[in-house]
C-alpha cells in the first residue's frame, strides 16, 4: 500500500502540470501582449532557477537539461530572426534538429552518473552540449542539405507522415528514450527519471503541433517546474531516510513523535556487544550487520513505525498501543534477529588499520555469526506525559535490558 502511494506520488506532480500547461496553451488566445511578453520571457527565469537549484542540490542532470533546454528555447525563439537567416528558411531546418537533439540527450544523460556539475566530467558534458550546438549550425549550412534531408529519411516501411511532422527517425529516439527511463524509473525507483518521462511526453506533444512559440514557451515553463519538483521531491525524501539502512531518520522520528496521540508506546533497540564486532570484522562489515538487522527492524509488526536513530540504535513508534499490546511483536523481533545468521563476507581488518583490505589479512571470512539486540519499551502514563520523557524511559528499560545480559526485552 505504501509502495502504491509513493508511485502515485511520483506521477501526480508530473501529470498535474502538465494538465495545467495544456489549460494555458487552449485559453492563451485571451492573453494580452505584455501578458504574452512574460510568458515568452517566463522559460528562462524558471531555466535559471532550475539551474541554480540543480547546482546547489548537485543534480548535474538536471542542471545540464537545463542548459539544453536554453539553448533549445533561445535558438527557436531568436535565431529565425536573425538578420540574414530568414524565419521560412531557417525554422523547418532548426525544428528537424531539434526534434532529434531533445530526446537524443534525454537519453545519453540518462546513462550518466552523477560526477558534478564543475568538475572534469562537468566540463565534458558542457563541452559535449557545445559541440551538439555547434553541429547543429553547421548542418543548417546551405551546403549541408543533404545531410539534414537524411535526419527526414524514411527508415521504415510504413508511413505516417499524415499522421505525424516527426521525422521517423526522430520517433524511433523517442520510443527508444521512453523505453530507456521506464526501465531506469523500475531499477531506482526514483521520481528523476518519472520527471523525464513527462519531460519527453511534453516535448513530443507540442513537437506534433505547428510551430507556436506560445505552445513552445508553455513547454519549457512545465518542463522545467516538473525537473525543479523532482530535484525537491528526491532531497526532501533523502532528508527523511537514512542513507545506509534506508529506513526513516531521526529527523523523520521527531516529526512523527509529534504526531503521537493520547496513548502510544516507544521501544529503543540497540544491538549488543557491536563495538567489539566492529573492532573484529572491520566497519565495513559491521555496517553490512547494521543494513541486515535494519532490514528486519523496517518489518516489525503490531503497528509499530521503526527509526534509525543513529549508531546502532533503532527506535519504533507504536502509535495508539500500549506496552502489553506492542511485547509479543518486540520480542518476535528480537527472536527473529538472533536466528538470523551472517555471513561474514570478503575480508576483515585489525582495529584501526584502514588499509588492511588484502586478503591475506582475511579472519573470519566465511564465517556464520549471529546478532543480538537489546530491547527497552516504555509508554504513556503519569510518569512520562510526553513523548521525549517516554523515550527516555524506554532508554532507561534498555539499560535494564543490557544489565540482565542483553538479548531481551525490558519494560
Ligand atoms: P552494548 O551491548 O552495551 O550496546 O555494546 P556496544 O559495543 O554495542 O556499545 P555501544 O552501543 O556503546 O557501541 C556502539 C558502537 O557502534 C560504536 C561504533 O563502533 C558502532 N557504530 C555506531 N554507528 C555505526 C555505523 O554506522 N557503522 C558501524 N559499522 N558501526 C557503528
Ligand atoms: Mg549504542
Ligand atoms: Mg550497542
Amino acid at each position: 500500500m505504501n509502495k502504491l502511494i509513493k508511485a502515485a506520488s511520483m506521477i501526480v506532480l508530473p501529470l498535474l502540470l502538465m494538465v495545467l500547461a495544456y489549460m494555458a496553451y487552449k485559453n492563451v488566445q485571451e492573453l494580452s501582449g505584455p501578458q504574452l511578453d512574460l510568458v515568452m520571457l517566463a522559460p528562462y527565469a524558471v531555466f535559471l532557477t532550475g539551474g541554480i537549484l540543480a547546482w546547489k542540490f548537485n543534480r548535474s542532470r538536471e542542471f545540464f537539461q537545463m542548459v539544453i533546454f536554453t539553448l533549445a528555447a533561445a535558438s527557436l525563439q531568436y535565431l529565425p530572426e536573425l538578420p540574414g537567416t530568414g524565419a521560412a528558411m531557417t525554422l523547418p531546418d532548426l525544428y528537424a534538429i531539434l526534434c532529434v537533439l531533445l530526446p537524443v540527450n534525454i537519453l545519453i544523460f540518462s546513462f550518466f552518473k552523477e560526477r558534478g556539475i564543475f568538475s572534469l566530467w562537468g566540463l565534458i558534458r558542457l563541452g559535449w552540449i557545445a559541440a551538439e550546438a555547434a553541429a547543429a549550425v553547421w548542418v543548417m549550412l546551405p551546403e549541408q542539405k543533404v545531410l539534414l534531408e537524411r535526419l527526414q529519411m524514411e527508415l521504415l516501411p510504413v508511413n505516417l507522415q499524415g499522421l505525424t511532422p516527426l521525422s521517423q527517425l526522430s520517433l524511433m529516439i523517442f520510443v527508444i528514450t521512453f523505453i530507456r527511463l521506464l526501465i531506469r524509473q523500475m531499477a531506482y525507483r526514483s521520481s528523476q527519471d518519472v520527471a523525464f518521462m513527462a519531460v519527453l511526453l511534453g516535448i513530443i506533444y507540442v513537437l506534433q503541433l505547428d510551430h507556436d512559440p506560445v505552445a513552445y514557451a508553455l513547454l519549457w515553463i512545465m518542463s522545467g517546474i516538473i525537473l525543479i519538483t523532482s530535484i525537491i521531491q528526491d532531497s526532501y525524501a533523502m532528508a527523511f531516510s537514512d542513507e545506509l539502512t534506508g529506513l526513516p531518520s531521526r529527523r523523520a522520528l521527531k516529526q512523527d513523535m509529534l504526531k503521537l496521540g493520547m496513548n502510544y508506546a516507544i521501544a529503543m533497540l540497540d544491538i549488543d556487544h557491536f563495538k567489539k564486532f566492529n573492532d573484529t570484522y572491520g566497519h565495513d562489515t559491521g555496517d553490512e550487520v547494521l543494513k541486515l538487522v535494519a532490514s528486519i527492524v523496517k518489518d516489525v509488526t503490531g503497528g509499530g513505525r521503526a527509526f534509525r536513530y543513529g549508531g546502532e540504535e533503532f527506535t519504533i513508534l507504536f502509535p495508539g498501543k500500549s506496552i502489553q499490546d506492542a511485547l509479543p511483536h518486540l520480542e518476535e523481533l528480537r527472536e527473529k534477529v538472533a536466528k538470523r545468521g551472517f555471513t561474514v563476507r570478503g575480508q576483515s581488518r585489525g582495529k584501526g588499520k584502514r588499509k588492511g583490505k588484502s586478503k591475506s589479512r582475511s579472519s573470519g571470512a566465511g564465517k556464520q555469526i549471529y546478532i543480538t539486540i537489546s530491547i527497552g519499551i516504555a509508554q504513556k502514563n503519569e510518569k512520562s506525559k510526553t513523548p521525549d520523557t517516554v523515550m527516555k524511559a524506554a532508554d532507561t528499560a534498555l539499560y535494564r535490558a543490557k544489565k540482565k545480559g542483553r538479548n531481551c526485552v525490558s519494560k
